[in-house]
């Protein structure tokens, strides 16, 4: 059984559990999430001498990257973006880590840190109370503490789009998080449903094992090149937005793609009229960074198609009248929070389980709730969350260590 899932029927009510639950009171805050948020929170805390204690849903740190992300990933990132707080990558690591040494990172993280999660402990179930926050998992366990930091990360479940007729097909169906490698699907006809960084970087996987992949791009996308002049493009943004408003940077960003990838609405690829960078800040939508997949749609080997209209029990009828046949279908649809599903006395979050208040203040909310790794900034937003929740919480902890060794005189 995978460790990461509910063990009972997902909507699992909280009053059908059993309450003769155990009790575990915690005097420090009790992080959700073993991933790079709850680990460099939990990292902070103990550098001002705050405990902390990570209840994870599954059976290791880091389960996004361990479990439910392809053989190939490299981070989209240079490495400089991606460390967490006061640990560098040691130093033979390339420029774009592999998902297994970033793995090897966060393990060794945890063990610099002495972070020892508490695995296979699901919340279900959390919410504010006589001045204490009370979470329940479902191995029937009640941690109580005075401070929740949610760290469950902006991609806890799959995201499984609502397509007519998606139910009938007959082939193989599977969501990015279970895609591993394109060598599973040798010679398949393969239709891959979006055009995000991982609906590109699954469709150039599948070109190297003889397929020739159908990409369904329903919206607008960005593509933007991964590097220009051999510096990363996120990195030269970065530089650049110290200096200049948002809207200059994006009219150089999409500069230099027209430069180095090109007209990219002629293959299919409209891009939005909103800029790159405002339009992550507005919608939270990513920019495609090119690792390949471009030239391989130039080139014809990974064919663009505009919208799927019907999947049909052997195939799939598209938007343009199109009709084919394939063997397996990857949604490369995304992934969502999954805050709101669990957190049940908090105003803080929208119904897609997101801070409501705007970046950059939507790391602290009421009643000593935090979260980590919400103000969609990768892992380089991740750590100045962890920063900013350490520090507020180590004030707290200080008063009240004060205040108890003076009743103590
Ligand atoms: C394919 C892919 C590539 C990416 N590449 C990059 C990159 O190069 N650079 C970058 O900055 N970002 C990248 N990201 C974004 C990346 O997801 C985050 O930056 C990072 O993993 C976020 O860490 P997190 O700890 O917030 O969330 P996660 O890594 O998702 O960790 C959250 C943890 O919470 C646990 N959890 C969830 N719900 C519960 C619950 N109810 N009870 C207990 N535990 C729970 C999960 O099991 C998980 O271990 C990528 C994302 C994907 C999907």
């Amino acid at each position: 059984m995978d460790s990461c899932k509910l063990p009972q029927d997902e909507h699992v009510q909280e009053e059908d559990l059993n309450t003769q639950c155990k009790h575990v009171h915690f005097n420090g805050p009790i992080i959700v999430g073993a991933g790079p948020s709850g680990l460099a929170a939990a990292a902070c805390l103990s550098e001002h001498g705050v405990p902390s204690l990570i209840l994870e849903r599954c059976n290791c740190i880091a389960s996004l990257w361990q479990h439910r992300t392809y053989d190939g990933l490299k981070l989209h990132l240079p490495k400089d973006f991606c460390e967490l707080p006061f640990l560098k990558f040691p130093e033979d690591y390339p420029k774009y880590p592999t998902k297994h040494q970033f793995v090897a990172y966060m393990e060794s993280y945890a063990a610099h840190f002495s972070i020892r999660p508490l695995f296979n402990q699901f919340v279900i179930a959390a919410r504010f109370n006589d001045g204490l926050w009370r979470l329940r998992t479902a191995a029937d366990y009640e941690y109580v503490s005075p401070w929740l930091i949610i760290a469950t990360g902006e991609n806890a479940e799959p995201v499984m789009p609502d397509i007519v007729g998606l139910d009938k097909f007959g082939g193989k169906i599977v969501h990015t998080s279970s895609f591993k490698s394109g060598s599973d699907y040798q010679n398949e006809r393969v239709l891959v449903v979006g055009c995000g960084n991982s609906g590109m970087e699954v469709s150039l996987d599948l070109c190297g094992h003889n397929v020739i992949p159908r990409m369904v791009v329903r919206d607008t996308v960005h593509v933007l090149p991964k590097e220009v002049l051999g510096l990363s493009t996120f990195g030269i943004a970065t530089v650049l937005l110290k200096w200049f408003p948002l809207k200059l940077v994006d009219k150089f960003l999409l500069f230099a793609a027209s430069l180095t990838l090109g007209n990219t609405d002629d293959l299919g690829l409209r891009r939005p009229k909103t800029g790159p960078l405002e339009l992550k800040n507005v919608a939270g939508k990513t920019p495609v960074l090119d690792t390949g997949a471009l030239s391989q749609i130039r080139a014809g080997k990974i064919k663009v198609m505009e919208g799927v209209k019907e999947v049909t029990k052997n195939g799939a009828k598209f938007v343009d009248g199109q009709e084919e046949e394939f063997d397996s279908i990857i949604l490369a649809t995304g992934y969502k929070s999954n805050v709101t599903s669990w957190l049940k006395s908090a105003e803080f979050f929208t119904k897609e389980g997101m801070p409501k208040v705007p970046f950059p203040s939507g790391w602290r909310g009421d009643n000593g709730l935090y979260t980590v790794g919400f103000i969609r900034g990768g892992i380089l937003g991740t750590s100045c969350d962890a920063i900013k929740v350490a520090q507020d919480i180590a004030h707290q902890w200080r008063a009240i260590k004060k205040q108890q060794a003076q009743t103590c005189l």
